[in-house]
């Protein structure tokens, strides 16, 4: 792929590049892919105004239902037509097996239509107030809202977002995360085409501490939505806390994946390198844990440990690629010292554990299993790559209290053929998405987020629409006249 170059999309087109730029670097070849702009402040602090004009303008914020139906309708369908560019660009971006990219991608037009549906479907309420009076609930867009999105799932997370802020009417400034913003600039001409206003959606390049950093603190914006890691998060809610705006935080995770004995350990293992593997475990939900009950660890462990030395490790445009690269060379180096760092701990590497290369290039990490302490450094934080800890549990109880155990709680999968162990141990599990016999299991429809240091709020489902209005309360008056200071009135009632 030609080194091109990628300018920020305001106002209904391309900018003209600015002066300061960012190599966005294949991390499979160490290859430079493309360029953006890191975007001088004074350009955010007029994309921020011009976005305010946007809203107050009404071109969007006060279309009704029906037409932000349709534009969401139609910019699913277009998406829809073009998923192989896309795929291929999240491909080269993100360094992810182009199968995962594939089925990743195949479903995000599912979200446009969702928040479509929703724009289309979701009612005011009237409240049983006392007395002779109408008192009715709607929901008003918030304003210019600020997406602040990873290089993950890059085109995913921000589709998620500017679906739902769209649809309930905000005006919407995306930045992108500069390892991966390639998809995400793309979106801009998509949504014109599907009929949405210039300056609608603004997609401005930059890095965080910079361009994100000074567009979180603008007192001009309504709410900001972030995923990331907890530190960018503490970075950002002081100022927003002081501008009096909510901020959605979708932050990490340490997800423990349960293993009972009732389930047969060959489905257990598979459930395993699924969680566990996917994105070269570069997902918040990525079952980082593996808890496994002591009466089918020796099994489970031999049988896992001689898959995982079979997947393929290579080249992610190959569609027969299983793991791919992981996003940089500082991504490779904070694997290698978690597993130094676990065997200091006590820690027995089973499988992996080396960096490795496909063709001598690239930036990958052999998929890596190590069996360790509940409590030891790997077990309780985030590694972001496919490093994975198991740890034998000796009960049903053993297994939730260490499910439980680390300061994140975002995901977490229970896999048992026992049905009353299911609901009994998801129950206890504290953790804002728990599978039952699944993991990864994602849907437009189906609230998404953490507790705990996991973050707070919700994307997906009706709690990330509503996330995106605030609610203005018209109280109607149908029967008495105001009778204070009325002198008719209190002569008749005291006289
Ligand atoms: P990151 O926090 O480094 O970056 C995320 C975004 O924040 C990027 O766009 C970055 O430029 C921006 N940013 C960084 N500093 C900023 C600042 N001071 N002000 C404003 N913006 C700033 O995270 P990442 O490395 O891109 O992604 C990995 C993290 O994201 C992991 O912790 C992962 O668990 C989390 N994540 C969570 C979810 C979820 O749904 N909960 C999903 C995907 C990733």
């Amino acid at each position: 792929m030609a080194d091109i170059r990628h300018t920020n999309w305001v106002d209904g087109a391309h900018q003209p590049p600015t002066k300061e730029l960012i190599h966005v670097i294949n991390p499979a070849t160490e290859a430079s892919i493309a360029t953006i702009d890191a975007t001088p402040l004074e350009t955010v602090s007029s994309i921020i105004e011009s976005s305010l004009k946007n809203f107050s303008s009404g071109v969007w914020s006060q279309t009704d239902a029906s037409t932000r139906f349709t534009v969401l309708s139609k910019a699913a369908t277009l998406l829809r037509s073009r998923l192989p560019e896309f795929i291929n660009l999240e491909t080269q971006q993100t360094g992810r097996p182009i199968r995962e990219m594939k089925a990743q991608l195949s479903r995000i037009p599912e979200w446009l239509e969702y928040f479509a549906s929703l724009a289309r479907t979701h009612e005011g309420r009237v409240t049983p107030f006392k007395g002779p009076v109408i008192n009715t609930l709607t929901r008003l867009p918030l304003g210019v809202v600020v997406h602040i999105t990873p290089w993950n799932h890059p085109l995913l997370i921000a589709t998620k977002k500017i679906a739902a802020a769209l649809a309930a009417g905000n005006t919407v400034i995306v930045k992108p995360s500069e390892s991966a913003p390639l998809s995400v600039l793309k979106m801009g001409k998509l949504f014109q085409e599907a009929g949405l206003p210039d300056g609608t959606l603004q997609i401005v390049s930059g890095y965080g501490r910079e361009t994100g950093k000074f567009l979180c603190e603008s007192r001009l914006i309504a709410k900001i939505d972030l995923t990331g890691g907890l530190a960018t998060y503490e970075a950002i809610a002081p100022n927003a806390s002081k501008n009096l705006i909510p901020i959605t935080a979708e932050l990490g995770g340490k997800a423990p994946v349960c293993f009972f004995p009732s389930m047969p350990v060959e489905k257990g293992v598979k459930a395993a390198l699924f969680a566990s593997f996917i994105a070269s475990g570069q997902t918040c939900v990525t079952g980082s844990r593996l808890l496994i009950h002591s009466d089918i660890y020796d099994e489970f462990v031999e049988l896992l440990v001689s898959r995982t030395k079979t997947l393929r490790v290579g080249d992610p445009t190959d569609d027969k690629t299983q793991i791919g690269a992981v996003i940089s060379r500082a991504s490779v180096d904070r694997c290698s010292a978690f597993v130094e760092r676990a065997i200091v701990d006590g820690g027995k590497l089973l499988c992996g554990g080396e960096p490795t290369t496909v063709d001598a290039k690239g930036f990958f990490f052999q998929p890596t299993l190590i069996e360790t302490k509940a409590d030891s450094d790997l077990a309780c934080n985030e590694v972001f790559g496919p490093v994975i800890a198991l740890i034998k549990c000796s009960s049903e109880e053993d297994i939730i209290q260490v499910a439980n155990a680390t300061s994140f709680a975002l995901g977490a999968s229970v896999w048992t053929d026992d049905f009353n162990q299911a609901h009994r141990v998801a129950e206890k599990i504290d953790a804002g998405l728990v599978w039952i016999n699944g993991h990864h299991l994602n849907d437009p429809s189906s609230p998404w987020g953490g507790f705990k240091e996991s973050g707070m709020g919700k994307e997906n489902g009706i709690e990330a629409f509503e996330s995106y209005t605030k609610v203005k309360s018209t109280i109607i008056n149908y029967g008495q006249e105001p009778t204070w200071f009325d002198d008719e009135v209190e002569n008749a009632r005291y006289g």
